[in-house]
């Protein structure tokens, strides 16, 4: 998405909770005990995946998108489709997205990213800097100045 920044990736974290299951360090009952609230949001609010449940190997993981900020009001920390991200990221400054993953076969969730959407983030847009430093490596006041001290050495 167009706006969106400072993503923090769950990825490492969520490698090391199957290490300790795997180790025998947890056991699937801490790891797969997606609420019920977290389960009705996946499934009417969910962005299915072609991802398999690490855990049952028998479902693929559905994403859920919540969300969370001032502006959203009553709205905040609700689950969103992905498809209604963007449209609010052209309404609102800025607002935090955590997207969670859930197995609805074994209850499995995990914290996958969060990010900041938003239109605070087309402010700075870094293109357009390039030009900008173009125009100024061109700066020919100085290659004259360079010609007119060599002229002056000349003398
Ligand atoms: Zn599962």
């Amino acid at each position: 998405m167009r706006t969106q920044r400072q993503v923090v990736d769950y990825s490492l974290r969520k490698r090391a909770v199957l290490r300790e299951l795997l180790a025998g360090r947890v056991g699937t009952y801490d790891v797969c005990d997606a609420s019920p609230y977290l389960k009705n949001a996946a499934r009417f609010h969910g962005e299915p995946t072609d991802e398999r449940c690490p855990i049952c190997r028998s479902e693929n993981l559905t994403r859920v998108h919540y969300i969370y900020g001032d502006e959203l009001k009553q709205s905040a920390g609700q689950a969103r489709t992905l498809a209604e991200l963007p449209v609010l990221a052209m309404t609102l400054r800025e607002f935090q997205v955590f997207v969670v993953e859930v197995c609805l076969g074994c209850d499995w969730n995990h914290l996958v990213e969060q990010y900041l959407l938003g239109r605070d983030g087309l402010a700075g847009d870094p293109e357009g800097g390039p030009e900008q430093d173009a125009v100024g490596g061109a700066a020919a006041p100085g290659t004259r100045a360079a010609g007119r001290r060599r002229r002056e050495a000349q003398r």
